[in-house]
């Protein structure tokens, strides 16, 4: 039963191992090798020094790269922007993570011992969506351009 959904990322050039998702592989630091169309991967640094010789490198390294941890080919672009959401200048704010995250889970063991799980910052930000969306219709009401603390 070979579905599509892929269980691995891409599988090792040299080895032909699979790549797991969200885990670490390398990549040649030639551009010739690096190319989105060839994109040469590697499960290790010995499965990189393999194809050094085959290719004849002269000056290369490898270097390490995180698969990403959805089976998608946009996933990258977008996991970097999930981890960086206080300086995300994307046009998808409407799913933008509008909490700090770490300040979130710290809050929560301090007061409890608790974890916190990734996707309480989603709810928590939708939540705070809709309050921003209340206030600004407040400050419509009142005819301001401010959004003011009286607002929420
Ligand atoms: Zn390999
Ligand atoms: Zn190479």
């Amino acid at each position: 039963m070979q579905l599509e959904a892929q269980s691995y990322w891409r599988k090792c050039t040299s080895c032909k191992k699979e790549i797991p998702l969200g885990t670490i592989y390398w990549v040649c630091n030639v551009s010739t090798c690096n190319r989105k169309r060839t994109g040469l991967v590697f499960c290790s640094v010995s499965c990189w020094d393999a194809h050094v010789p085959v290719l004849n490198h002269r000056d290369s390294w490898a270097e390490e790269r995180k698969s990403p941890f959805k089976n998608q080919l946009e996933s990258e672009k977008i996991k970097m922007e999930n981890l960086t959401p206080t300086t995300s200048t994307g046009t998808s704010s409407e799913n933008d993570t509008l909490v700090v995250v770490s300040k979130l889970k710290n809050y929560i063991r301090t007061q409890s011992g608790m974890n916190t799980s990734g996707d309480v910052a989603d709810i928590l930000s939708d939540k705070v969506r809709i309050l921003c969306d209340g206030a600004i219709e407040n400050a419509k009401q009142q005819g301001r351009k401010t959004v003011m603390a009286k607002d929420f």
